[in-house]
């Protein structure tokens, strides 16, 4: 099988307009094709794995992967498994926090305190509330 002396990848230039045939020296064949060092695709594979690149706000996380998806890598946060867990949990927040406003307006009639003078509990499960709101929210 026929390879020519250099890397059979080709360069973008600055700017991204044009490309030209990588020029340096062949290290590796895969699949029959010659590549750089750099090129190599089994590098390439190796590097996208160890970084995570899931994209936080437009850019990628690039913290060390501990996790590969789809031949990715993922940090210890952005793994499906946890993202997973993230999904659930904000899904089932409204729930809870309307079992929380229950279980304190319940504590307020069993320890006969008016509800509208607001118990120290009701005060402080309404902040929490309200605080996993706005979490929520920004999330
Ligand atoms: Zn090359
Ligand atoms: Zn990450």
């Amino acid at each position: 099988m026929a390879h020519t002396e250099t890397c059979c990848e080709r360069v973008s230039e600055l700017g991204g307009w044009h490309s030209h045939p990588c020029t340096k020296p062949v290290k590796v064949i895969r699949d029959g094709k010659p590549y750089c060092t750099i090129h190599d695709p089994e590098r390439e594979k190796a590097r996208i794995a160890s970084k995570c690149y899931y994209r936080v706000l437009g850019a990628y996380c690039g913290e060390p992967a501990v996790d590969t998806e789809y031949g990715y890598g993922r940090c210890a946060v952005h793994t499906e498994r946890y993202l997973e867990t993230q999904r659930r949990l904000q899904a089932a927040a409204p729930a809870l926090l309307e079992a929380l406003e229950t279980i304190a307006d319940q504590a307020d009639r069993a320890t006969g305190v008016e509800p509208r003078h607001g118990s120290l509990l009701l005060q402080t499960f309404a902040l929490i509330a309200k605080e996993a709101r706005d979490a929520l929210a920004k999330a």
